[in-house]
Parts: C-alpha cells; structure tokens; sequence
C-alpha cells in the first residue's frame, strides 16, 4: 500500500523527474500542449548545475546551424535530429528574451546571459513554469517507477506515491552529484529492463604517464597545438590554452580532447609548443639564439622560447644539463630540441573520476529510445530527455541545448500521446 500526497498536491497527467535544463524544458513544453504537468526535483530549488555551468556565466547553447551541431556531437548525433528540429539554438535563445532572460553571443558563437549569470538562466524558466502552471514539488526524490498493464501509472517519492498518465525521466547523469545528478535515472530504467550503457567520465581532466607535468602544476600554456593520436590516427588537433596539474593535464584544450578518447588503444598526443613556427624556422632561430648566447647557459637560450618554470624541466626532458654552457650543444641535441618543442608526447593513463567531468558518457542507450518522441520504444509512456542518454557533446554550449532540446521533445510528446489516448 502506497501513502498518498498531501491534498494539496494536485495529481497530474505527466510526472517529470528532474528539475535540470531537461527537466524544466520537458515540464514547460508538455503544460504548453495543455497537460497538467508536475515536475519533482529532489533539491531544495531547481537548476543546481545549471548555476555553476559556463563558470556561472551558462553558455546556454552554441549559435550554430544544425548541421555544424551534430559536428560537435561525437556519439549519437543522428539521434538529436528531431529534437533540435523542434528546438534550435535560435528558438531556445528567443523562448529565454521572451521569459526576460536577454542573451548574448561571444567568440565561437557560445551564447550567454547578457547579465553573465548562470542564475537569470533559471530564473527565466521558473517564470515560464509558473505561467504554464506547472506544479513544481522540490525536496521530492523519486525512488521508483509503479508499473500496471498501460505501463507506467505512478512514481513512488519520499513523500508518497502519485499517480500519472506518462513519466518523463530528467535525472542527468552522474557527474558533478552534489548537484543532484546520482544516476537514479539509470536505476529506473534498468528496472523497467531498459538497456543502460557504461557510463564514463567526459570533458574531464587527462591523467598522464609522464611526471613532468606535476612538476609544473599549476602553469597554463597559452597558444599551444595539442594533437592526440591513437593508432596511428589523429583524433583531435586544436589551437589553445591548456593547463598542467597535480594530476597531469587540463585547461580548455585538454577538458575538449578527453571527449575524443577511443574506447580501445592508448592514446598519446603531441604538444607544439611553438605552433607558428615550422621546424626549420624553429631551427634556425635556435641557431641564431645559440650564437648570441655564446657562454650563457642552455637555460638562458630555453627562456627565450619557453615560460621560466617549463624551461629547466624541458632541458630534463631533452636530457640536457640546462647549467650547460650553450656553446656546447652539439647539433644533435639541438635538433633533439627543436623537434620536442615542435611534437612533445604526452600518454594518457587514465582520466579524472566522472563526479569531476563536466559530463557523462553513455547511459540511457538511445536505440531503446524513438528520437522522434523520446519515448521509450518497449513502454510508450516512459519519457528520457538530457544527459541520462547516451549523448554527449563538446564544450561550447551543446550539452545543455541537448538537455533543452530533447526535454522540449519530450514534454511535447506526452502531452500528445495523453490528448490521443483521451480521445
Ligand atoms: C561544472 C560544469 C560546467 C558545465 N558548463 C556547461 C556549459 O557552460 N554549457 C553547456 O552546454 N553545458 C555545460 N555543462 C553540462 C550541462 O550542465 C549538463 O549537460 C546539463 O545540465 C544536463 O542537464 P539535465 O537536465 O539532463 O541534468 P541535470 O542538470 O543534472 O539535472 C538533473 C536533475 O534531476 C534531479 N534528480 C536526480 N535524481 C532525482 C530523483 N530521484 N528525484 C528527483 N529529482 C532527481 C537532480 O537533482 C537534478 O536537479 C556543465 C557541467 C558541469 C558539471
């Protein structure tokens, strides 16, 4: 025997779990259709991780056509069609100005708040909920799914159970779970007999094989190439900044790879310190640094080139003395020089954890799910929209347009599929 809600809880057609990007998207778009919509999120308000998204400024989406979109989405992206068709990045910025969130576009067309706070970003959504009449109940953790021979007909929560015509699960993935994202979603699926895939930590900081780069913790490269390789293939080259740590490395050029690593073979990638030169231009200047420096030491001529701090640690890594007079290099060493600044490898060992990664790969495996409804195939009333699913994309605002766009559809669908089954 299940408990029931306070009377002053309304039951509703469509429970949504969650009160993330997908969540309030989801809630928004079926109350639009005119389903009377409850959204439960376990928090004591809603939004937790969109509020330390973008660095609390919220790159809200990426201004880009679809098609340059999907480019960013290195698994599943043909699944993220029909979504984004309902919701481009266009519509979700004008749906946030109509809700009194104005919007702006910086360098590589990330969008953001004008007022450069993630929380306007909330803000905006909890108005448009308000106006659609969605009963939003915070402090309520759902614990499962109620199942009868038309599917799904209740969620049970720590405050009772409640019953519903059609469920949409928001719960995002398992990364950053202080925000409220633990996995339960995964659990509800999986009891339904849905297929959950591995989850794995993306966007995440890259552990390396080498030491050398502890030995810099804490200095960021600016204009840097990084190029990762595996097998033999190039799976990433990028002009940036990167960042050395306690760990091995990080910075925007790194958290971007770490979403390129196959799932099999080891990767390693190369640094070129000194992108705009080639190695023949590098070698000369090398010669004519040489020259000049005459009795000085190799770490005088390496300073010209390199931050101090990475000066003495890359004679190390050259397996040269940097007390050394520079009139003593032999060619060799300084084509050995010139070819490390150039192609400095680096081997991934491993990752940070995934409660560090700014997303989660895998989970909710998108072929139990039609792209075109977000339906469960096996359970048409069972919903899933945002990170819960195996889509993860770039940095750049793509992995909260996926949460907004697939909890549009979502939501949308429901209410239509309660509307058919009432006709
Ligand atoms: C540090 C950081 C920075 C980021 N910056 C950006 C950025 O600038 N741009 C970008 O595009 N993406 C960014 N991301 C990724 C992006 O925030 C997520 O992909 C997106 O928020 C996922 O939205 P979601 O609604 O699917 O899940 P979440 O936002 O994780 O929402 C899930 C919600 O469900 C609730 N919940 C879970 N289980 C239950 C339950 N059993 N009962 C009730 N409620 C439950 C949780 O409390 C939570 O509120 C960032 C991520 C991190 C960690």
């Amino acid at each position: 025997m299940h408990t029931a809600f306070t009377p002053n809880v309304k039951t509703s057609d469509i429970v949504v779990i969650g009160g993330g990007a997908a969540g309030m998207m989801a809630a928004l778009f079926a109350a639009q259709e005119g389903a009377r919509v409850t959204l439960l999120e376990k928090n004591e308000k809603l939004g937790k991780k969109i509020y330390i998204t973008g660095k609390g400024r919220c790159n809200v989406t990426n201004q880009c056509d679809v098609d340059t979109f999907l480019q960013n989405v290195p698994r599943n992206p043909r699944f993220l069609y029909s979504a984004l068709r309902l919701m481009n990045p266009d519509d979700l910025l004008s749906l946030l100005e109509s809700y009194g969130c104005e919007t702006k576009v910086e360098r590589g067309r990330r969008a953001f708040p004008v007022s450069d706070k993630a929380s306007d970003v909330t803000r905006a959504l909890e108005k448009a909920l308000r106006q659609m009449n969605v009963q939003v109940l915070l402090n309520t953790e759902v614990k499962g799914l109620v199942q009868d021979e038309n599917g799904i007909c209740a969620v049970e929560t720590n405050k009772g159970s409640m019953p519903c015509k059609a469920v949409i699960v928001c719960t995002g993935g398992v990364s950053y779970p202080s925000t409220g994202s633990t996995g339960d979603g995964y659990l509800f699926a999986e009891k339904m007999g849905l297929k959950v895939t591995d989850r794995k930590p993306s966007l995440v900081g890259i552990l390396t094989k080498e030491t050398w780069p502890m030995q810099l913790q804490g200095l960021t490269l600016k204009n840097v190439c990084l190029t990762g390789t595996c097998c033999g293939k190039i799976i990433y080259s990028e002009l940036g900044e990167m960042l050395f740590t306690h760990f091995g490395v990080s910075g925007p050029l790194v958290i971007e790879l770490s979403s390129h690593l196959p799932d099999k073979g080891e990767t390693v990638f190369f640094l070129d310190l000194k992108p705009g030169l080639t190695m023949e231009q590098l070698d000369q200047r090398l010669q004519r640094e040489i020259k000049a420096a005459g009795k000085k030491q190799v770490s005088s001529i390496l300073q010209t080139l390199l931050p101090q701090r990475m000066a003495v640690v890359f004679a190390d890594i050259c397996k040269i003395d940097s007390t050394r007079v520079c009139s003593q290099l032999t060619g060799k060493e300084r084509t050995l020089m010139v070819q490390l600044l150039k192609k400095l490898p680096l081997t991934v060992k491993g990752t940070r954890p995934i409660a560090e990664a700014i997303v989660t790969r895998g989970g909710m495996d998108v072929k139990e799910i039609a792209p075109g409804t977000m339906a469960a195939k096996k359970m048409p009333n069972l919903f899933f929209a945002g990170e819960v699913m195996d889509v993860d994309a770039h940095t750049g605002g793509y992995n909260l347009q996926i949460a907004f766009s697939t909890g549009a559809l979502a939501g949308k669908s429901a209410a239509k599929l309660i509307k058919d089954r009432n006709e």
